[in-house]
């Protein structure tokens, strides 16, 4: 398994690679590896020759600077898991300076308003902390294609959107939502949570799926007033947001409209902690 911590190591790895045509696959994560992360190794492997995965808890995408010191940082564990999968993927864990040299500060990005949505409205500067490390990776590693989880779906628009505007030769694919047995969405902060709050985090996603079922015939305000509701009346939660949104443009819904697909967009604080899911509503 090699595990490489220079992009110039790196690239020179991949040179050799690119000369045979050999397509060359990448899975960008922060690392404390889960299923659902393994999940996009599995289809990226699959698909290509070559796969890359990059572990590096990104500073610039983090606006409070409690959750980056406690992000967890597990890369011992996170090697032996990727080795059930495959001897042969290639790990990129640099640190900060290989990444930003001297200068650590995101570049800006026009997303077309899709970064003021959601999580770009709770988590400023998020999506230029995202933007700027997605696209250094991308020239490093020159991937064919790229995956990311539908967990982060503004994540996962607003990185199709920098590949549309910068022209960048690389395909982005969606990967589905990986869930524990009990419906939470897998995510390195679930590990944060006690085991009694990650048994009660499993209302998140049971309210999804009635959410679902209400906005088949409630319009989404109504739809909205009901979730709200629900959290309101649960003391260990406190909802930051749910929204119905348009998919491609994340426009909440005022009005249903048959050619649209929307979802429904959480952001919930348990025990601290807090936790992102959503739903196709279709
Ligand atoms: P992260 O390490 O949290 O930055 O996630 C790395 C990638 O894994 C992102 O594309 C995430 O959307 C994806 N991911 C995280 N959790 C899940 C999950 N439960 N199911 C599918 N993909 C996920």
């Amino acid at each position: 398994m090699l595990v490489f911590t220079e992009k110039k190591v790196l690239s020179q790895h991949l040179s050799s690679i690119i000369e045979a045509n050999k397509s060359i696959g990448f899975v960008p994560t922060m690392g404390a590896l889960h299923q659902g992360h393994l999940s996009l190794m599995e289809q990226a492997l699959k698909e290509n020759d070559t796969v890359v995965v990059s572990i590096f808890v990104n500073p610039t995408q983090f606006n409070n600077i409690e959750d980056l010191e406690k992000y967890p940082r597990t890369l011992e564990a996170d090697v032996n898991k990727m080795q059930t999968l495959s001897e042969n993927l290639l790990i990129y864990a640099p640190d900060v300076k290989d990444i930003y040299e001297q200068k650590l500060a995101s570049e800006s990005f026009d997303y077309d308003g899709l970064e003021l949505k959601m999580e770009g409205k709770h988590r400023l500067g998020h999506f230029d902390g995202v933007g700027t490390i997605v696209k250094r990776l991308f020239e490093i590693i020159t991937p064919n294609r790229a995956y990311f989880g539908e967990k982060d779906f503004q994540q996962l628009q607003i990185v199709k959107k920098l590949v549309e505007k910068f022209q960048l030769p690389v395909q982005i694919i969606g990967c589905p939502i990986f869930r524990e047995p009990n419906g939470l969405a897998m995510s390195s902060r679930n590990e944060r949570l006690s085991p009694q709050a990650r048994k009660k985090a499993a209302f998140i996603y049971e309210t999804l799926q009635k959410s679902k079922q209400n906005f088949i015939t409630k319009s989404a305000q109504e739809t909205t007033e009901i979730v709200e509701k629900a959290f309101n009346k649960q003391k260990n939660f406190k909802l930051e947001y749910f929204e119905i949104a348009d998919e491609k443009t994340l426009c909440i819904c005022q009005k249903k409209d048959n050619n649209k697909k929307y979802r429904g967009f959480i952001a919930v604080f348990i025990e601290n902690i807090r936790l992102i899911d959503n739903i196709p509503m279709y």
